[in-house]
């Protein structure tokens, strides 16, 4: 098979190296828009727009450690090499995956600085199309390929909430994505909108700096952490003023900068209408097991599902969907996945979530692994793993402050120990 892989984050890369370990003997050309691999664990000082107008992909910023420890986030046959922290800093994770693409050998499969600006299906749906512009040449590229693995990532398009009166708010307003060193927020009045992973250890980064950290959220449940003092909590902001932001409990407090960290939308602006993928409300469809499109089943998206073990759980996709494009395993009839997919919104419908919580996993990740598992039949990934994610997601809500001097080993595919 000749296969398209776009993007060469941690997902694009487990999807290379899948290709070409020589069991289907497939053809792979990696695109990667920017000029280096790792995704958005590349640091970039910049942010709006890059050399080439094209929006800056990274979301990272300076001084981020990981918000899971190294010992659930490496590949199943590639993990973390041991080492004194749990918690790593941007830069080591970004090292491993450059030594993950090393130890494969997949630099020769990628090319640099080709941004894929349009694939759709053609031949009676049976090839695919991927228009290409390589960014340094400004030259642009048709190709066919028969099946495509998307792997552009999922936290760079912001999500910013509307609210009542913002563009008169004479402050500054800006999102996370953008957020690259806390002394732009010296001295200021700061109310932070979201209490998810980022804003919550955004609002703790930044409290060094700011006068006055306001955390602003609609969490039925305090949160447990024991912030500094001059973080405080309340309800959302139901309006901005010109230098004021109100709260739902009516109170107002006066403001110098809107921190959005209200996370992001799921955004394949390169697949034409014609794949047939839908973004509603962040719930990607119609797709079997979150990964594969029923509309045309040699389209996949690695990586949609969060709160996972990212790096295993992308191998673990790419495995499964290449024992499928390969024949091993037969996908089910097209009515089939529909029903399933369908089930599984019900199901989540049930459970109370809502449609942009249609991709989360969290506690419940280890069924979706077993499941991709026994249905492709492939390995397994341990059960430690949600395990130890567990432990860790648990810690991060209980002790924000601390949690990240834990250390961990993992000592077998069952347990782990906290050193
Ligand atoms: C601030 C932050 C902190 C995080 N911390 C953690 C953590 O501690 N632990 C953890 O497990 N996960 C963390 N994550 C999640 C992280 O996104 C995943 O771990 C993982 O790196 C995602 O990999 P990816 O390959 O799916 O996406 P990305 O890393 O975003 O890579 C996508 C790649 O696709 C390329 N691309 C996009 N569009 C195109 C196109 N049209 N043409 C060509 N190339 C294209 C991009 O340039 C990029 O290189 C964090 C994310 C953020 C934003």
């Amino acid at each position: 098979m000749k296969i398209a892989v776009i993007g060469a984050g941690a997902a694009g890369l487990a999807a290379l190296r899948h290709c070409v370990s020589g069991t289907y003997g497939d053809q792979v050309v990696c695109y990667e828009k920017t000029d280096q691999i790792g995704g958005t664990w590349v640091y970039r000082e910049e942010t709006g727009s890059d050399r080439y107008g094209l929006p800056i992909h990274t979301s990272m910023y300076k001084s981020l450690r990981t918000n899971l420890p190294k010992e659930v986030m490496g590949y199943p046959d590639f993990p973390i090499p041991e080492g004194p922290e749990s918690y790593l800093s941007r830069t080591e994770i970004l090292d491993f995956l450059n030594a993950y693409c090393d130890h494969f050998a997949l630099r020769p499969y990628i090319r640099l600085l080709h941004n894929v600006e349009l694939v759709k299906p053609v031949a009676g749906n049976r090839k695919w199309s991927v228009k290409v512009r390589d960014l340094q040449g400004d030259v642009v590229v048709i190709e066919p390929f028969d099946a495509v693995m998307v792997c552009n990532g999922h936290y760079f398009e912001p999500r910013t909430p509307s609210i009542p009166s913002q563009d008169i708010f004479t402050g500054k307003q800006i999102h996370s994505h953008d957020y690259r060193v806390p002394e732009v927020f010296d001295g200021k009045n700061v109310v932070v909108l979201g209490a998810g992973p980022s804003g919550m250890d955004l609002a703790l980064e930044i409290s060094k700096n700011a006068n006055r950290v306001i955390l602003s959220h609609h969490l039925t449940e305090t949160i447990a952490t024991v912030f500094p003092e001059n973080v405080v909590q309340k309800a959302d902001v139901v309006e901005l003023k010109e230098r004021e932001a109100v709260f739902a409990d009516e109170t107002k407090e006066r403001v110098d900068v809107v921190f959005y960290c209200t996370g992001y939308k799921y955004n394949f602006p390169f697949l034409a209408e014609s794949c047939g993928v839908r973004v509603d409300s962040n719930m990607v469809t119609p797709l079997w097991k979150h990964l594969v499109s029923i509309e045309n089943p040699t389209l996949a998206l690695i990586g949609l599902p969060y709160y996972v073990c990212a790096f295993s759980m992308f191998d673990l996709q790419v495995r499964f969907v290449l024992r499928h494009w390969h024949g091993e395993r037969q996908f089910p009839a097209r009515a089939d996945m529909l029903r399933s997919e369908a089930e599984e919104v019900a199901k989540r419908a049930e459970r109370g979530l809502q449609k942009r919580h249609f991709h989360m996993m969290g506690p419940e990740q280890g069924h979706y692994y077993d499941d991709l598992a026994n249905v492709a039949g492939v390995t397994p990934l341990p059960p430690v793993l949600t395990k130890l994610h567990n432990n860790s997601s648990m810690r991060f809500q209980d002790d924000l402050v601390h949690y990240r001097q834990d250390r961990y080993r993992i000592l077998d595919d069952y347990n782990f120990v906290e050193l």
